[in-house]
């Protein structure tokens, strides 16, 4: 039995995550945590009998604690009670499928503990690169990820890492790919929440559309391969079947093909080093025909050029993007920013930001804290 625990059960990634542990047996969920879902974390809690539930929502925390009272389980809150109980179980893997930067915290500590962990979290890994990987050199603790793209990396480096040449990142170009800036400063929230291939929570539903994911990406592939930004390319391919690819010394490119299903990147990330079968529908590709692949349009879609920019920079940049871009997709999705002024706001946080070199986490904690604030604050200037 692997033992694990599942930070985020009741989001997209976290239902299909315990879709996966139905079809494949051998797994035991000691933790589960959300947010404000009460009733899905209920039924899971009945489901999969955990150790500990925690609610990191503090009326959503009190709601579950009185409903599950009779049952011998913790209820815990924040991410106060997350760290908590990473602490007193023994795990083999800490699947984190949170969305946002209250990720990083456990994540971070379930690395100094030495327990793998399959990373979906890909804020986490923007905000904390350097952090995570420090922490991940001193305790031996693998990252396997969870992002469709890197999976494929994984999968197509295994096994020659050492010729490796480029990574390509591949993109659908989301929703609104062929729309002209004057179409794009007029989209609705409901028309970015369409997702062309993928269905996923919100905000990275948004993230695709802007191409804020696919910068967030390139940042997170620099980390977990650590591959220098000049040998990470980003191609448009609408099809979302091929899920990355790597380019050799020799000019060979290794791909990694399937359905969009995130089953599938999870299930490997539960089941490595090894691969497993499933019952899950396969690739026929007859059926798709023609797969297509451009460049993508960095004016139209300047996250992916701020991206670029900051992951090149370095320092705490990357932190204030994330943090900045949290708000600005809150406000997106509340009507209250036009989608042309995401990036905008973004990059008037970066402006104002004073990087630092030398950090710890609660520096980067403070200046996440700072990203948030200055961004509320340039909303406001915005008029
Ligand atoms: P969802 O919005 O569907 O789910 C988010 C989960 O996190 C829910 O369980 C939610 O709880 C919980 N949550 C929300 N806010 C907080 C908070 N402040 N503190 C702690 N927990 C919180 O997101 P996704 O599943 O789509 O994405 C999760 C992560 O995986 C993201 O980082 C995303 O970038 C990444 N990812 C997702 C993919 C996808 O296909 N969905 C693909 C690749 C990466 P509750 O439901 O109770 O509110
Ligand atoms: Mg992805």
């Amino acid at each position: 039995m692997k033992k694990i625990a599942l930070l985020g059960s009741t989001g997209s990634i976290g239902t299909q995550t315990l879709e996966v542990i139905d079809e494949l047996q051998g797994f035991k969920v000691q933790i589960l945590s959300a947010h404000k879902n009460t009733d899905l974390i209920i039924q899971q809690v009945h489901k999969y009998n955990p150790e500990f539930v925690i609610l990191t929502h503090w009326d959503s925390f009190k709601l579950v604690e009185e409903r599950l009272k009779d049952l011998s389980l913790k209820v815990l809150y924040g991410i106060e009670g997350i760290l908590q109980s990473l602490e007193a179980t023994d795990l083999d893997l800490l699947i984190t499928a949170v969305s946002g930067a209250s990720g990083i915290r456990p994540t971070l500590k379930a690395i100094e503990l030495g327990i793998d962990v399959a990373l979906a979290n890909k804020e986490t890994i923007v905000a904390a690169g350097e952090l995570v990987e420090r922490a991940q050199k001193k305790s031996g603790a693998k990252i396997i990820p969870v992002d469709s793209e890197h999976s494929a990396i994984m999968q197509c480096l295994e096994p020659q890492r050492q010729a490796l040449g480029k990574i390509i990142l591949t993109a659908s170009g989301g929703p609104f790919r062929n729309y002209s800036k004057e179409e794009l400063a007029k989209v609705t929230p409901k028309e970015a929440l369409k997702h062309p291939n993928w269905n996923m929570g919100k905000k990275i539903t948004i993230d695709s559309a802007t191409m804020m994911n696919k910068g967030l990406e390139v940042i997170e592939a620099h980390w977990l391969f650590s591959v220098p930004y000049e040998d990470i390319e980003v191609v448009i391919h609408p099809q979302s079947i091929v899920h990355s690819m790597v380019k050799y010394g020799d000019g060979s490119i290794l791909a990694h093909l399937g359905l969009p299903d995130m089953r599938v990147p999870i299930q490997y990330a539960l089941t490595y080093p090894n691969r497993t079968t499933n019952s899950f529908p396969k690739l026929d590709l007859t059926k798709v025909g023609k797969l297509e692949f451009f460049p993508p349009d960095m004016e139209r879609f300047p996250c992916l050029k701020l991206a670029y920019e900051v992951g090149k920079k370095g320092q705490t940049f990357p932190t204030v993007l994330n943090a900045a871009n949290e708000v600005a997709v809150e406000l997106f999705l509340q009507g209250n920013l036009t989608f042309l002024e995401i990036p905008l706001l973004i990059e008037k946080v970066l402006e104002k930001h004073n990087p630092i070199d030398d950090y710890c986490l609660d520096d980067l904690l403070e200046i996440d804290k700072w990203a948030r604030i200055e961004a509320e604050r340039q909303y406001l200037l915005l008029g």
